[in-house]
């Protein structure tokens, strides 16, 4: 007994020594502490992380696929559902939840599309996913999106019963090779295409629950078609909470992407995948209520914005693109993501004296000279104040930011409006993801 309470207690005092180690500033031995000064904040480039950049021209190739996650209630409950409070508990399944994927080759560079309908995927689960593909599914960049969907499955550990993480890995394992598979199976489905892209607008479906009032209203289309013009894959980015059933729901549902992806399959065909945008600080549905009819009306009425946005829009068969990919380091801040940490309910790596986390970046452009098409990829739920910032300096035809891609760092708040108190703060795994985000975006992107 006595052995036991020695071997507890110093546990704890090694644990908190880390922890003490983990917030002294490192000064500039470190690979990139924030120096602050009265207007800049200057982040110091790391080498050891992963880059990678690349430029082709080509024809197009694609191939779509999309596998059910649903977790399966007799055999691998409890399921608790992320989102909202703690200990919400599976009792069904209202529709099923999807890894959806859509791979597109220009010359010889590969790009997969996947969204899953979760909470949000986290940066070392993408890189599992990655393990699983082998030589024969050769993808110079896979973006991996989730839908922030608040009615499946936790996948980050913080929705679970007291301080206990939430996830059940009993399903979250199978789930993850099945994204994979879905990988796989959409590469082996590629044959020619062409790319459709389209935009609409939106206006007051959404609101935004925090000032500014600022909102990314536009919803992107990005439409991929054989040579007989019929629908691969349709890809509809649009920035919103899965979130209509609210708190007291607790059947597994996707929501409102669960209506979209019917309603523009049943009218057009092929694939569709719901793309998350730039969400935080607070952007969700205008809905009457909490219903599934409620869902239904919201998630086909985006459908419609998209179908019909399309219309109009040529087909382009060949063309320029230039991806560029980047890890970064990201000091983790928040005192009690932290403390989650320590107790494994946030269930991540920590790097350089567990400081840090480790995520990506990465940018897509189509065109001669990005005239057609950037996209940026944010491992988190990003203010649009900040997105917006970004967009001005972009110059192509269609902008589209993809949130919560390889990641889900938590609300990435503009540094200037940074309060610890507020709710979105709360929420963030760093008060320098702005920074350290949008520079590193800004310098990888073509601008003129
Ligand atoms: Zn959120």
């Amino acid at each position: 007994m006595r052995k036991t309470m020695i071997v507890t207690i110093v546990s704890i005092i090694f644990l908190l020594s880390l922890e003490i180690i983990g917030t002294i500033p490192l000064g500039s031995s470190s690979a990139k502490d924030p120096i602050e000064n009265d207007q800049n904040i200057i982040f110091i480039e790391p080498t050891q992380l992963h880059h990678n950049e690349k430029m082709d021209y080509g024809l197009i190739m694609a191939g779509a696929a999309a596998n059910q996650i649903t977790p399966d209630l007799s055999t691998q409950s409890p399921i608790f559902i992320g989102g909202f409070g703690r200990n919400r508990v599976a009792t069904g399944i209202h529709d099923d939840i999807w890894s959806r994927c859509c791979v597109v080759q220009i010359g010889n560079t590969t790009i997969a599309f996947i969204s899953v309908d979760l909470i949000g995927v986290m940066y070392p689960e993408y890189q599992r996913i990655m393990s699983y593909l082998d030589e024969n599914t050769s993808i110079d960049l896979v973006v991996l999106t989730s839908t922030h969907n608040h009615e499946g499955p936790d996948v980050i550990g913080l929705w679970g019963k007291a301080i206990w993480s939430g996830i059940s890995w009993d399903w979250y394992d199978g789930a993850l090779s099945i994204i994979a598979d879905t990988i796989k199976e959409a590469y082996e489905n590629m044959k020619p295409a062409g790319i459709k892209l389209a935009h609409a607008i939106a206006l007051g479906m959404s609101r935004d629950s925090r000032e500014p009032i600022i909102m990314e209203e536009q919803v992107e289309t990005i439409q991929l078609v054989d040579y007989d013009e019929q629908v691969i894959a349709t890809m509809v980015c649009y920035a919103s909470h899965p979130e209509v059933l609210w708190d007291e729901n607790t059947l597994i549902s996707s929501d409102f992407p669960h209506y979209i992806f019917e309603h523009i399959e049943e009218t057009i065909g092929g694939t569709t995948l719901f793309i998350q945008g730039s969400i935080g600080g607070l952007i969700t549905p205008r809905t009457q209520n909490h219903s599934y009819e409620s869902a239904k009306d919201f998630g086909e009425s985006i459908a419609d914005i998209s179908i019909n946005s399309l219309y109009n829009s040529s087909i382009i068969w060949e063309t320029h693109v230039h991806l560029e990919t980047k890890e970064i380091f990201v000091p983790m801040t928040n005192p009690v993501f932290r403390i989650a940490s320590i107790l494994n309910i946030l269930d991540r790596p920590l790097y350089n004296f567990r400081k840090d986390l480790k995520t990506s970046v990465n940018i897509i452009e189509l065109g001669e000279d990005a005239s057609l098409l950037q996209i940026v990829t944010v491992p988190g739920e990003d203010f649009p104040e900040n997105w917006f910032e970004l967009k001005e300096k972009m110059h192509a035809k269609h902008r589209i930011h993809i949130g919560l891609a390889t990641d889900e760092l938590g609300y990435i708040v503009p540094i200037e409006d940074y309060n610890p108190k507020d709710y979105e703060e709360s929420m963030s795994a760093s008060k320098y993801l702005d920074p350290l985000i949008h520079q590193t975006l800004e310098n990888m992107l073509t601008l003129f």
